[in-house]
């Protein structure tokens, strides 16, 4: 299958904004939402969705002044998945897939703009955002952006292990080059997608490596409570870590055969389009 990897948001945390450059320069860091698009003969599957167009253009209501405060997204409409699709030469509508690795609004933003695509993603996710509604009001995933009740597809870590990680079986309607890797941590039900191309393997983390990262960033850095398992959040630091460390594992020993990039790493952006050019 054919990928293209594209940069559906760009975000300018407030925490660690302000950096030291290599040459002693203050610069300010900004952070990515690598999207995929992968190209198969009956349509076109999304990895992930960024923000979206309602997302830009009504950011307070969408996003809520938590979000935009902490991340200061461009809110730059041309960087939204429907409109790179759209210069790839697509329309939406050939968007009939969605993979997600989960539901936090710089990720799900975007499936308001592809409406009749499937989304598929873990059920522990799904129950975490969308199951408990009284959450909303503290504040991390945002309702509004799945509003248009998108057909979900849910998933449970049933099939055989793949490199040594918890994978869905099958996802329904799509290649097994198209997997949904269970990473559990950054939320409850938070995974990777693996995509085969050409000669090797693809695996988007999400925000698998947000903290202490073994595999390269720790960005932005997440509140403290964050880190202790709670109702919002439902994993432990615990689980987070072991994910980290699989992850950090994979990449040691399988490095030829399978690249690893995060979703907002700006540098692992680039890698993840050299190893497409690559492959
Ligand atoms: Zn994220």
């Amino acid at each position: 299958m054919r990928l293209h990897a594209l940069n559906c948001a760009t975000l300018r945390p407030a925490s660690g904004a302000i950096r030291l450059g290599r040459r002693g320069a203050v610069e300010r860091t900004s952070a990515v939402c690598t999207c995929l698009v992968a190209e198969l003969d009956r349509g076109l599957v999304l990895v992930d969705t960024g923000l979206g167009l309602l997302d830009v253009a009504v950011p307070l209501r969408r996003l809520g002044p938590g979000f935009l405060a902490a991340m200061h997204p461009r809110l730059d409409p041309n960087e939204t998945a429907a409109r790179q699709v759209e210069r790839l030469g697509f329309s939406r509508q050939d968007v009939q897939d969605v993979v997600l690795t989960h539901l936090d609004p710089d990720h799900a933003g975007g499936l308001s703009d592809f409406p009749r695509a499937r989304v598929h993603l873990f059920a522990a996710e799904h129950r975490a955002a969308v199951g408990q509604p009284e959450l909303a009001p503290l504040g991390r995933y945002r309702p509004m952006q799945w509003a248009h009740r998108p057909r979900f597809e849910l998933y449970q870590p049933d099939g055989p292990r793949w490199y040594g990680l918890d994978v869905v079986h099958q996802l329904r309607g799509l290649p097994p080059d198209l997997k949904l890797v269970s990473l559990p941590g950054h939320s409850r039900g938070h995974g990777g997608v693996a995509l085969r191309s050409g000669c090797g393997w693809l695996l988007l983390t999400g925000d698998a490596t947000l903290r202490p990262g073994a595999l390269s960033w720790d960005f932005p850095p997440r509140p403290r409570w964050l880190n202790r398992s709670s109702p919002l959040v439902g994993s432990s630091a615990r689980t987070r870590h072991r994910t980290v460390e699989q992850l950090a594992a994979l990449g040691q020993e399988h490095a030829r055969e399978i690249g690893l990039f995060s979703s907002h790493d700006p540098g692992d952006l680039e890698r993840c389009r050299g190893w497409l050019g690559a492959t």
